[in-house]
């Protein structure tokens, strides 16, 4: 049998998001290696399962990415059934991508399972669709952290008419701000942050794109979180989803 490596999403964080399939390829896991932002409950799926910890907060301080791969094709090679456990989906910031490809340059088979990423669940559990007839019609998932700190497309941003998920924006919400507003955003456009989604410890704040960084500073926001930006985060959406409400509030 050929080598095998599973690259799995284990969803934002509530172990009830988790994909059959998730579950299925963690049953039958021999190896399993873990993010970061992995909830652990999920282990309960492979209890028999040797678990390495090759996240930041993991155990290991920020284990290098070519040791992490190193490892995996070692244990495929050995013939186990390797599973790469990612928060989120494998492929949304998430180095799937890539993973993927020097797997399969090496001649390893590799099988990507979607997770729920963290935007779509944090919007959800926050009542925001990300989507709105009328309101937005696409969304653009992005993140404020690039590898060699090119600065980011603001006007395709600001004027695509969609609704913003930014990941790892919490330590640059100043220069979203900045960037944003330079580029035409109107400043009272509405904002969620918010943080471990889909958690018990979740926590949303809601801002306006002008106010965004001194509110999440009262707040306290921390990592990990996501930033919803756009016409969807204000009261608009709450208003369309519930029309009597809003009759009623009139
Ligand atoms: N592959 C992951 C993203 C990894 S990048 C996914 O699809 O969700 C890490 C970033 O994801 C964090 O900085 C944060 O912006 C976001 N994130 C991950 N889990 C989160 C959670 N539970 N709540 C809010 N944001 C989260």
């Amino acid at each position: 049998m050929r080598a095998k490596v599973w690259l799995v999403g284990a969803g934002p964080g509530d172990p009830e998001l988790l994909t059959l399939k998730a579950v299925r390829a963690l049953r039958e896991a021999q190896v399993v290696m873990i993010d970061d932002l992995v909830n652990p409950a999920v282990l309960e799926h492979c209890p028999a399962a040797q678990v390495i910890a090759v996240g930041k907060r993991g155990g290991c301080r920020s284990t290098p990415q070519a040791f992490i791969q190193r490892l995996m094709l070692r244990h495929a090679r050995q013939g186990r059934c390797v599973v790469r456990l990612k928060g989120g989906d494998p492929c949304i910031f998430g180095r799937g991508g890539e993973e993927a490809l020097w797997l399969q340059e090496q001649g390893i088979e590799v099988e990507l399972v979607n997770g729920i990423t963290a935007g779509l669940a944090g919007a959800t559990q926050c009542g925001i669709p990300l989507t709105l007839r009328g309101v937005s019609r696409g969304v653009t998932l992005v993140t404020a952290h690039t590898q060699d700190d090119s600065p980011l497309n603001w006007v395709g941003l600001a004027q695509g008419g969609t609704t913003l998920v930014v990941y790892m924006g919490v330590a640059r919400l100043e220069e979203i701000r900045q960037g944003l507003l330079a580029a035409g955003m109107a400043a009272t456009t509405p904002v969620a942050m918010i943080e471990n989604a889909s958690l018990p410890s979740q926590r949303e704040c809601r801002s306006q794109l002008q106010r965004m960084g001194t509110d999440a500073a009262a707040f306290a926001l921390r990592s990990p979180a996501v930033l919803v930006i756009g016409e969807v985060a204000g009261g608009v959406a709450s208003a369309v989803l519930d029309p009597v409400v809003a009759q009623a509030s009139a």
